[in-house]
């Protein structure tokens, strides 16, 4: 079967066409074709990947999924949220997202967030759903060099460093989007 991830992310694209089954050919948006600019104006994380995934299937008739993602701060009533990429302007730079959250939380004790992913995956004429939560604190500065967005900043539960500061193997096996996912390949599996 054909499966399209509506992303252009080869990192992403990697990690999921890893954990399919043979039986499963992935294909990202460009090997469909597909250059639009899906614009991405809902105001939950599940209304963006419902609209990703719903522009790809009804364009282009394929079965298809779509991921978002948002960094949720307890402080902060949930925001980012579903803005988290253009936190602090459209730009989607993330040193300055990074400093904007920083700045919110100065003084603030209760440093609790969480990263949350949520997936829409559209097969044969259904419509499906998966959540991946990560749990963490915001560091009071940004520490470690890998990862992207909010990494630096951000330390999930049960350890003392950043997820800038793990290998993107270890941060797979804990984190928002590879849960999510990890609950979407085991679905997959069982209709397989
Ligand atoms: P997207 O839905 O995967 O594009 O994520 C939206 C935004 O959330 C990104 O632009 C990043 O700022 C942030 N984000 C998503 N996933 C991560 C992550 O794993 N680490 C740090 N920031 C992330």
């Amino acid at each position: 079967m054909k499966l399209v991830f509506a992303t252009n992310n080869q990192n992403k694209l990697t990690e999921v066409q890893k954990m399919l089954p043979d039986s499963i050919e992935l294909l990202s948006l460009k090997d469909i074709q597909c250059f639009d600019d899906i614009e991405e104006t809902a105001i939950t994380l599940e209304g963006n990947a419902q609209i990703k995934a719903n522009y790809i299937t009804e364009k282009f008739g394929y079965n298809c999924f779509a991921d978002d993602t948002g960094l949720e701060v307890e402080a902060l009533n949930g925001a980012p949220g579903v803005y988290s990429a253009r936190y602090a302007g459209e730009s989607n730079n993330s040193e300055n997202n990074m400093q904007k959250l920083l700045t919110e939380l100065s003084g603030k004790t209760n440093r609790k967030a969480q990263f949350r992913t949520s997936i829409c995956l559209n097969l044969n004429g259904k419509q499906f759903f998966f959540n991946g939560i990560c749990k963490g604190d915001i560091l009071l500065e940004k520490q470690g060099q890998q990862g992207f967005g909010y990494d630096p900043i951000f330390q999930p539960e049960g350890y003392n460093k950043s997820f800038a500061e793990m290998s993107s193997e270890e941060k797979n096996k804990i984190s928002h989007r590879g849960l999510a996912i990890q609950q979407l390949v085991a679905f997959l599996k069982s209709i397989d």
